[in-house]
């Protein structure tokens, strides 16, 4: 059996590690596709290509035609939504937090997705307050936020910043953020959610 060294790892390694005519191995070849693909999904086209591909997923699984636009058209929308750059540098500054991530979900969630039934958000569950003051324009975009709930669930309250929770719950000062972070979103008590961390 042949083997040869792989030009990324300098390990001499088995010929079948290896794809036809590669000089890399697999292994290696594997690492390298996951960080680029992790770029991609981390720019503006790399999210449009994802949201267009859950589209086409989710109307599937709802029995639900599929969106009545191409990907090109979803993107003409999606880069020329006034929010969407404010958005996306949000979601880069707050590390790639998902829940930072800009979106797309449905106006009626009984209808299928065409350019008139789509919005632009942040979270999927946007049922929240934050969500409302979001879109009324009472918080701005770089806020660190803080939402309380009971253990049960129900929206209790919006904090504008930790400092304010903090205060307002007796939670010792800059406690909150790891606090919540350790209890799986249980803190002092009550459920939170914390955005752009
Ligand atoms: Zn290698």
């Amino acid at each position: 059996m042949s083997s040869k060294i792989c030009r990324k790892c300098i390990k001499r390694k088995d010929a079948n590690d290896f794809g036809k005519h590669r000089a890399v191995c697999k292994t290696c070849t594997n690492k390298i596709k996951k960080v680029q693909n992790r770029r991609y999904n981390r720019t503006k086209e790399g999210i449009l290509t994802r949201i267009y591909g859950d589209q086409k997923k989710n109307s599937i699984r709802r029995g639900h035609p599929l969106p009545t636009y191409t990907k090109e058209e979803l993107g003409k929308w999606i880069f020329t939504q006034k929010k969407f750059n404010a958005l996306f540098d949000r979601w880069v500054r707050c590390g790639y937090k998902s829940d930072a991530k800009p979106s797309i979900d449905r106006k009626n969630d009984n209808k299928p997705y065409t350019l008139e039934n789509i919005r632009l958000t942040t979270w999927r569950d946007n049922n929240l307050k934050a969500y409302s003051d979001h879109r009324k324009g009472k918080l701005k975009y770089d806020q660190k936020i803080a939402i309380k709930f009971s253990l049960t669930g129900k929206y209790i309250s919006t904090y504008t910043s930790y400092r304010k929770a903090e205060e307002d719950n007796n939670i010792p000062r800059k406690s909150l953020s790891l606090g919540v972070k350790r209890g799986n979103g249980v803190y002092y008590g009550f459920m939170w959610r914390l955005i752009c961390k």
